[in-house]
């Protein structure tokens, strides 16, 4: 049995646990940092990642985490050169409907306060509406823009289904290599001094620090403190030390394909159907699945959030599709099982916004990738960020559909915790600590909607 030592020990190289160890080091390099992981780094959850980020939350709290992530992600695209590809043309709601007033009144709450974010109505000509032409992130606006007028609807967005009537363009949204930047940071660490090691942690024993055991005791690591990032096996981590955590995980799943009919625009920025939909099956399909128990649901109405975006930038010829309608909680495995229905579903569900896709119908190319993982959530879909009840044993997860976008704001918090550095103010609303603290749980009471796309 081999034993090393450390001052924190950080579970999970995914991105929240490789973020979480480059800002321990970046804000102390003196401290000795060791980060383990059962598999390669950036390979479980992370390698999932649509990719997306966006600062649109119907929560405040949660905006100003997201906006706080994306300057530190803007940080790192100045000093790399762009090594992590940000890219920023927005997100892109759309919908049939024409009385938006919740949509607007969840608008107002979530950028309330933020003096940058102003909400732009386009209701008629247009010529003020800054088109996202360009890919670049450092020239995109801030604030939102609404537009509600058909003929600028049309114009902005002429592949779109011609009954769409309202769209919200949220700005400081885009994409981002979420590999890019896991690699950038790791090897940011590595410079630093910081440690990896491999192995699966399989006990953990409390005793003044932590005496965490590797493969079966092969390995044995003493620890200060610990920081769990182990995605969604975080809840498997803390039950070590005989917590529970409030968490569930949700299997989600995606489609990449090449877009050899060149249905998707390659300008066109994450677009989002809010619309719930009947998937267009023709009359016989729809009779047969209606029949059939496993299948029915298939007939019916599904959720809306469907979501499509052209991938590898201008001059890529792919595009990914994605639609987060499971909310069943499921058991976590390295190796979760997907459903072969996915990929045609998602296809017709996406064809509803970009009737070009129908092109596809019963053909998807065959290099089409299928390939998904667990959101990790707990019920009002914050994340856990910071200490628990255990002296020296923080969290790091339960980052849902939102943990590339969040894992540099997760990281910065973790290391200001551990390091006892000033918090931003946010930190008591993401604290493991908080379903007992009355401001939290009257929030929670309130909340209409939990920020799911
Ligand atoms: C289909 C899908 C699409 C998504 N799209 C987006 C998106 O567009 N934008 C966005 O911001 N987020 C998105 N997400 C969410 C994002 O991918 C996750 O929130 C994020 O990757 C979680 O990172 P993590 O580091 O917490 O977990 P992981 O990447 O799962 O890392 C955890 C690590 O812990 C290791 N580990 C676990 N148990 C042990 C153990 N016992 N011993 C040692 N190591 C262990 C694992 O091997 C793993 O490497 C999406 C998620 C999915 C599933």
């Amino acid at each position: 049995m081999s034993i090393s030592e450390t001052d924190t020990l950080v579970i999970g190289a995914g991105s929240v646990g490789i973020a979480v160890a480059y800002y321990l080091k970046k804000h102390d390099p003196t401290l000795d940092v060791t980060l383990v992981d059962c598999g390669q780094p950036m390979a479980f959850t992370s390698a999932q990642s649509g990719e997306n980020y966006r600062n649109w939350w119907p929560n405040p709290m949660m905006r100003a985490f997201t906006d706080r992530s994306i300057d530190l992600m803007e940080e790192i695209a100045l000093e790399s050169d762009n090594f992590l590809q940000m890219t920023r043309r927005g997100y892109v709601l759309a919908t049939r409907e024409t009385n938006i007033d919740d949509h607007l009144a969840e608008l107002a709450a979530g950028y309330e306060g933020s003096p940058d974010n102003q909400i732009r109505m386009h209701s008629s000509g247009g010529e003020s509406y800054l088109r996202a032409t360009k890919e670049d992130w450092q020239n995109a606006p801030n604030g939102v823009d609404v537009l509600t007028d058909k003929t600028l609807i049309k114009s902005a967005f002429p592949y779109f289904d011609k009954e769409i009537r309202s769209v919200i363009h949220i700005r400081r949204a885009g994409m981002i290599s979420g590999q890019q930047m896991g690699q950038y940071m790791l090897q940011e660490f590595r410079v630093a001094g910081g440690k990896r090691l491999t192995g699966k942690v399989d006990h953990i024993e409390k005793e003044g620090g932590f005496s965490v055991q590797l493969d079966d005791s092969a390995v044995t690591v003493r620890a200060a403190l610990i920081v769990n990032a182990a995605g969604p096996f975080v809840g498997e981590i803390t039950a070590m030390l005989d917590m529970d955590l409030p968490i569930e995980n949700w299997i989600q799943q995606k489609i990449a394909f090449e877009d050899t009919k060149q249905a998707i625009d390659r300008t066109m920025p994450f677009a989002i159907d809010l619309d719930p939909q009947q998937l267009d099956w023709d009359g016989d399909e729809r009779q047969l699945l209606a029949e059939d128990p496993d299948f029915a649901w298939l007939a019916e109405e599904l959720p809306g959030a469907i979501h499509c975006r052209p991938e590898g930038g201008d001059k890529g010829s792919w595009v990914k599709l994605g639609w987060a309608y499971n909310s069943a909680s499921a058991p976590v495995s390295f190796t979760p099982t997907f459903d072969d229905q996915f990929p045609e579903i998602v296809l017709r569900g996406a064809a509803r916004l970009n009737p070009a896709l129908r092109a596809y119908y019963g053909q998807l190319p065959r290099n089409m990738v299928h390939y998904g993982g667990y959101y990790t959530l707990t019920k009002e879909n914050w994340p856990l960020l910071g200490p628990t009840g255990v002296d020296g044993f923080y969290l790091a997860g339960a980052l849902s559909g939102y943990g590339s976008m969040a894992a540099c704001a997760s990281g910065d918090l973790l290391a200001r915790h551990v390091l006892g550095k000033d918090l931003p103010d946010y930190a008591p609303m993401v604290s493991p600590l908080r379903y007992g603290n009355p401001e939290f749980v009257a929030i929670m009471n309130a909340q209409q909607s939990r920020g799911i796309l």
